[in-house]
């Protein structure tokens, strides 16, 4: 069954054998009934045949009788003349009597009819074929049949009949005795219905086995009428039906039955129909005509193979339309499977499939393409542009690409192409082309974009020895590469163990909380006056095995394996808890700036979260600020714009962290609800040497103090840049200058000791 569901033909085939064994069957069906159909109407062929031949018989006996009469009425036996007249009268009547004789009983011939040449003294018991026929004629009151044979008198073949007519006292007065002409006697034989059929004709003698009548529509041996047939002949022919039907002779002779036998004719032995006929004690057998039942069969046999072969064709058809239609479907089924509905360029699955065949000796680059920005163009112009977009994007990457290379839409925004020996300087004009190619300006709709895509590059078989290892590589180029964006970036060494310590990373921080690994520390900010006005708080994590990781580091990774949520309620509750006892034991109001990642805070649950961590610790005396980055801002404006509205009416601050390192515009100032600005340390770094800085600097604040926002500076290291940003009139500080983090106990020590710092005394703890 399975193979059936495999392979349609399969079924096919087992069909069509079954189909097979139908048309034998109704083949050997057909032949049976043919078969049959022909021998019940031999049957009944015989059946009218021997009516016909008893009633001749009959006749004959009819005229014998009449002449006896005639004889006896003119007296006895007087006048040989009138006798002869009588003879030859009924001789004239019937043309199929040769001849009429009247014999004395002691065999001698007394008249015959005038036809007939007989010697003076012919005597009929002289002749040893009609001895004793002749003899059993004077004992019976019937009439006899003589046997058959070729006379040479007549000149041809004769069938003699004979009856005896007796006086009152039953002594016998003369035998008359005709024979007959065969043909001539049994015309109906070949006439009308028995004439249509081929059959012949055989009468036989029970009591002799010598052949009787012959009827034949071909020319007849006369010897045939010398042949007696042989016992063992006649027995065998009878025995299968005494074995088979229980019918013994003497049944088929009293009953008259039509039944099937062996034949009895000489030659080859076949099937015939016989049949007693009682009276004269004849037996009739039609030998049955195989030829003529093959050729009716044959007739049937061209119709079955016409149903037969027709249905045959019908069901093939049949079959070939499903196994069409199954290969259809296959091969939909296969394109689907292969190839991304959106674009109609294949798919990954197409990828790992061509790779997996492809020989190890090709050479081939995998390179790896990422479009730049693309989320922000499905968030802020809605799917339907960022599908058209992929689209144009594939169509112009299929226009890059020779025939004998596959690319694919590998996911969302990303594309591989695997170009097959080229060099590494080729593949580097072939990416720039890509890069050329995606900067023309995309036109959709009313929109008119300029893409770029960052793009990673590995080589096989120098990177990887798998398509694996190949794609993780060149993702890893990819990575690199966005991180400027717009880039091609060659898979190198130390990418691996970049990508293995992050993994490893992973797995470590997925344990972190659990284990008590990470912790806060705090970094005080001080106000241009010298008071204390907060704190930074600052995460941090000690592991066993890879020691002081950076937060920058894990946080990104943290960010990428969705542990950002749990990191960042943990960072959240735990401030909290820190700054509440801070706040108590010092007794000094305490503002705390808390960094927020960009997937935190973008998070659907984390304002919530936020106001139920802010509930649970009943928050009073301690205000709150959020940092966060430009990158904030690169995706969607408008929804962390009200996000941010809603922060701000909870009472807390949102500063924005390491202003001047992304593409951080003063324009973007002015649309954002921000109430701080840090100023990040590179600026502070040069603020002593670079006077573009030092100007920069300068006029952030500036813009800054007209709309109502807090400047911050971090990284203040010394007494000079905190000199030189007092000056420019920055609100808060923050750097080792003043502090390092510091941890809790610590950081409470600090708070109730510090209160000079903007005179330039630097105490800062470590
Ligand atoms: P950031 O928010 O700009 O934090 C200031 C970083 O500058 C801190 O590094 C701090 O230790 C360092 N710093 C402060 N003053 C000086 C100085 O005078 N000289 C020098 N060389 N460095 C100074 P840290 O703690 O390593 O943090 C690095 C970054 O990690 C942070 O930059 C922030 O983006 C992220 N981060 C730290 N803690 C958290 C956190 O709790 N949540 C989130 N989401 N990010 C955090
Ligand atoms: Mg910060
Ligand atoms: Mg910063």
């Amino acid at each position: 069954m399975a193979l059936i569901k495999k392979n349609i033909w399969a079924a096919f085939y087992l069909t069509a054998t079954i189909w097979l064994v139908f048309f034998g069957a109704a083949t050997f069906v057909s032949y049976q009934t043919v078969y049959e159909e022909y021998t019940s109407e031999q049957k009944r062929l015989m059946a009218l045949t021997a009516n016909s031949i008893q009633s001749i018989l009959r006749q004959y006996e009819v005229l014998l009788d009449l002449v006896a009469k005639e004889v006896i009425a003119y007296g006895n036996l007087a006048d040989k003349e009138t006798i002869q007249n009588v003879m030859d009268s009924v001789v004239e009547v019937d043309n199929s009597m040769l001849g009429v004789g009247l014999f004395l009983p002691h065999g001698d011939v007394y008249v015959a009819s005038s036809g007939v040449k007989l010697p003076p003294s012919f005597n009929i018991l002289s002749q040893p074929e009609n001895r004793e026929s002749f003899q059993q004629t004077l004992e019976s009151n019937k009439m006899v049949l003589g046997r058959t044979y070729q006379s040479d008198v007549l000149n041809s073949v004769v069938f003699p009949l004979r009856k005896s007519v007796v006086d009152q006292d039953g002594n016998v007065l003369f035998v008359l005795s005709t024979v007959i002409n065969i043909p001539k006697g049994f015309r109906f034989f070949f006439e009308g219905e028995s004439n249509q059929n081929n059959s012949n004709l055989y009468l036989y003698r029970d009591s002799d086995r010598y052949f009787q009548i012959v009827l034949s529509h071909h020319e007849i041996d006369s010897n045939i009428y010398r042949y007696q047939i042989p016992q063992a002949t006649f027995d065998q022919a009878f025995r299968k039906l005494e074995k088979k039907k229980g019918l013994s002779i003497k049944d088929i002779k009293t009953n008259e039955l039509e039944v099937i036998t062996t034949s009895v004719q000489p030659g080859q032995t076949s099937q015939a129909v016989s049949r007693y006929l009682p009276k004269y004690d004849l037996w009739a057998e039609l030998k049955l005509n195989n030829r003529h039942v093959m050729s009716l069969f044959l007739k049937e046999l061209q119709v079955l193979i016409g149903i037969f072969s027709g249905s045959l064709l019908l069901i093939y058809l049949l079959f070939r339309g499903i196994a069409t239609n199954e290969k259809r479907i296959k091969n939909a089924l296969e394109h689907q499977a292969n190839h991304d509905y959106l674009t109609t360029l294949n798919n990954r699955f197409y990828l790992d499939q061509q790779l997996s065949l492809m020989k190890t000796d090709s050479l081939y680059y995998l390179i790896f393409i990422d479009l730049d920005n693309f989320k922000a163009i499905n968030d802020g112009y809605g799917h339907e542009v960022g599908d058209k977009v992929l689209r144009l994007v594939a169509r112009r990457l299929q226009s890059l690409v020779n025939p004998d290379d596959v690319l694919v839409r590998y996911s969302g925004d990303e594309f591989i192409i695997v170009v097959f020996n080229q060099d590494e300087n080729n593949i580097n004009l072939f990416c720039k082309a890509i890069q050329n190619d995606l900067a023309l300006p995309a036109q959709i709709g009313d929109y008119r974009f300029v893409l770029s895509a960052s793009i990673g590059i590995a080589a096989f078989p120098e990177d990887g020895q798998d398509l694996d290892e190949l794609k993780r590589y060149a993702d890893l180029a990819m990575y690199e590469a966005k991180k400027t964006r717009n880039t091609i970036t060659f898979f190198r060494e130390d990418f691996k163990q970049a990508y293995q310590y992050r993994a490893q990373m992973e797995q470590e921080l997925k344990k972190a909380l659990l284990q008590n690994e990470i912790y806060m520390m705090y970094q005080p900010q001080i106000r241009r006056d010298g008071s204390s006005f907060g704190v930074e708080a600052l995460v941090r994590w000690e592991n066993k095995l890879l020691g002081f990781v950076p937060p920058d580091k894990f946080i990104a990774v943290a960010e990428s394996c969705g542990l950002m949520l749990p990191i960042g309620e943990f960072i959240i509750d735990q401030t909290f808890t820190d700054m509440t006892e801070v706040q108590k034991e010092t007794g000094l109001p305490v503002t705390v700036s808390i960094n927020i990642s960009v997937r935190q805070f973008q998070h659907n649950e984390f304002f919530d979260r936020l106001i139920e961590l802010m509930e649970k610790h009943s928050f009073i005396h301690v205000e709150l600020v959020l940092e966060v980055t430009e990158n904030l801002f690169i995706d969607d404006v408008i929804g962390i714009q009200n996000l941010m509205k809603k922060i701000r009416e909870k009472g807390i601050r949102i500063s924005l962290d390491d202003f001047g390192t992304g593409y951080s515009s003063l324009n973007l100032l002015n649309q954002l609800p921000i109430d701080e600005l840090k100023i990040d340390k590179s600026f502070v770094d040069d603020i002593t040497t670079n006077s573009n800085t030092l100007a920069m600097v300068e006029g952030i604040i500036a813009i800054a103090r007209r709309l109502n926002i807090t400047t911050v500076v971090e990284g203040v290291e010394t007494d000079e840049q905190r000199q030189i940003l007092a000056d420019l009139q920055c609100d808060i500080f923050q750097g080792y200058h003043f502090s390092k983090p510091l941890k809790i106990d610590d950081l409470k020590a600090f708070m109730t000791s510090n209160t000079h710092l903007l005179q330039g005394d630097n105490n800062a703890s470590s």
